[in-house]
């Protein structure tokens, strides 16, 4: 008998996967660019301190470098997929194991 390899789950589903983190992460690049927005409109018409702009461009930051740590991953192998572009560019294949990530 033929031994067969085995993948966690079939390419289909990793495709499937990949597309849903992707759109998660477009949605955090409209609410980063939304809050970068606000942060420059406060600071413009003097609403709010310097201080609340830094606080609100930490969270930004940190909740940005929290989805390309936790989110940017291979549905697959869960290896890293390295620089996040933001949907600017876009791995096709998984640089850890290889698996198709966009159809
Ligand atoms: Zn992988």
């Amino acid at each position: 008998m033929a031994q067969q390899f085995n993948k966690n789950i079939s390419e289909e589903k990793v495709v499937a996967e990949f597309a849903i983190r992707r759109a998660k992460i477009a949605q955090l690049a409209i609410i980063v660019g939304v809050i970068a927005g606000v942060v420059i409109i406060f600071l413009y018409q003097d609403i709010a301190s310097n201080a609340i702009a830094l606080i609100l461009l930490v969270v930004v930051f940190i909740s940005a470098a929290f989805v390309n740590m936790k989110v940017w991953r291979c549905p697959s192998c869960n290896g890293h997929l390295g620089k996040l572009y933001l949907g600017l560019k876009e791995p096709k294949h998984c640089p850890s194991c290889g698996i198709k990530l966009i159809e």
